[in-house]
């Protein structure tokens, strides 16, 4: 039985990935960190908790890292771990840097140090670009423009990984995805924010939303394809870099609007715009073409933009229906604080 020790399990890619690999017939190990409160809602989601197993560890805390290594004895290594939210790296830039970007070398090391053959995956991601002509997708060779602190971050740990690579001859691939969703995405991001506010205004148990900029376009697919493209990646005969994305790119206005259409509501009449969610720097528009992992990996998404959104849509509103009924959610997430009562460094900023 081969072994994986997964960085980020609690994560929305952590579980997906957990799940795509116990069915594979793996032995699972993942690095959770301790929490006041326990974050394990999306393993229980899917139903793998008790499958997996659990080590403590953090990414500041190298010594954790190693030992993570030494219990786990993986042949795999996916490092899916990090402060992920680009809003929130305006706000705590430093401990983005930290996490985000130290935090890769940190694994690396650690590898490094326990055993150099293990295969490394790093959660390399779209905002690298930054920016995307609107008449070319963007690809590997694309130049990288990061707009935000958690893009910084993340274009150190592209490098360092590379350079690991090149460097130390491992086995060390960075996946370049783009935006990817699911019912288990944070509710801090756009799609997910919009979905659960969808179902829940749909139900009466809400009336309006505030977002930022509804002008923004990504790439969005879905986030159990996109795992399945960073195993592919781990079983090539040499290790590569590799854009996964959908090529199409929609608004948040346009998901707004096919999430509450879906519904039978307006968006208009309940999607707001407050500055607050507005960043002192956003990128514009993403598109990304993926047709190395097409041709290198066989990789291509199976779930379009408007199965996304209703999916989407359709789950949020399940889980409310059922606590309408009284049932108790094991998913602590489902109910984000009124966000109201947020204060944004990035609202002072933009002023
Ligand atoms: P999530 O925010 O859902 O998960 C992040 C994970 O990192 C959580 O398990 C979190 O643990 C863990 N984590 C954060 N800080 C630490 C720390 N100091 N020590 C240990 N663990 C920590 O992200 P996603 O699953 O969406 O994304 C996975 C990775 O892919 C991230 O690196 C993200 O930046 C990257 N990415 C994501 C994209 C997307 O569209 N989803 C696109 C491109 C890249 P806890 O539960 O305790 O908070
Ligand atoms: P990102 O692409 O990793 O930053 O993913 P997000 O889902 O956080 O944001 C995607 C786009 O949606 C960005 O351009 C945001 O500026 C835009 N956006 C507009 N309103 C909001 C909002 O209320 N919350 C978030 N998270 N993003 C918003």
């Amino acid at each position: 039985m081969k072994r994986v020790l997964i960085t980020g399990i609690t994560g929305q890619d952590g579980a997906y990935l957990a799940k795509f690999l116990l069915d594979k017939g793996y032995e699972v190990f993942g690095i959770y960190r301790r929490l006041s409160t326990p974050n394990f809602w999306r393993l229980q989601y899917l139903d793998i908790f008790d499958r997996l197993h659990l080590i403590g560890a953090d990414l500041i805390d190298e010594g954790s890292l190693i030992e993570a290594i030494h219990i786990s004895q993986p042949e795999e290594v996916y490092h899916l771990a990090a402060q992920s939210f680009v809003w929130s790296s305006f706000e705590e830039p430093i401990s983005t840097a930290e996490m985000t970007g130290l935090g890769v070398t940190r694994i690396l090391e650690a590898i490094r140090h326990v055993n150099r053959d293990i295969r490394f995956y790093q959660a390399s991601t779209s905002e690298l670009f930054g920016y995307s002509p609107e008449d070319e997708p963007l690809h590997e060779g694309s130049p990288f423009q990061p707009q935000s602190p958690y893009a910084a971050a993340k274009l150190y740990g592209y490098w360092i990984t590379t350079i690991y690579r090149k460097g130390y001859g491992m086995y060390a691939c960075n996946g370049i995805l783009f935006n990817h969703e699911s019912p288990l995405r944070g509710l801090e991001f756009i799609t997910r924010k919009l979905s659960n506010a969808a179902a829940r205004i749909s139900l009466g148990l809400q009336k309006e939303i505030s977002v930022g900029n509804l002008d923004a376009m990504r790439d969005w697919g879905f986030a159990p394809d996109y795992v399945e493209s960073m195993w592919m990646m781990l079983q090539e005969d040499e290790p590569d870099d590799y854009v996964v994305a959908t090529n199409e790119s929609h608004s948040v206005r346009e998901f707004a609007e096919k999430v509450f259409s879906r519904v039978g509501l307006d968006y208009r009449d309940h999607v707001k715009v407050d500055k607050k969610f507005l960043r002192p720097l956003d990128v514009r528009y993403l598109r990304g073409d993926y047709r190395k992992a097409r041709e290198k990996l066989g990789w291509r998404p199976k779930v379009n933009f408007d199965d996304l959104v209703s999916l989407m849509v359709k789950a949020d509103q399940e889980r409310w229906k059922r606590w309408m009924n009284g049932e108790q959610f094991p998913w602590d997430a489902i109910h984000y604080p009124h966000e109201n009562q947020f204060l944004s460094r990035s609202e002072r900023i933009t002023r």
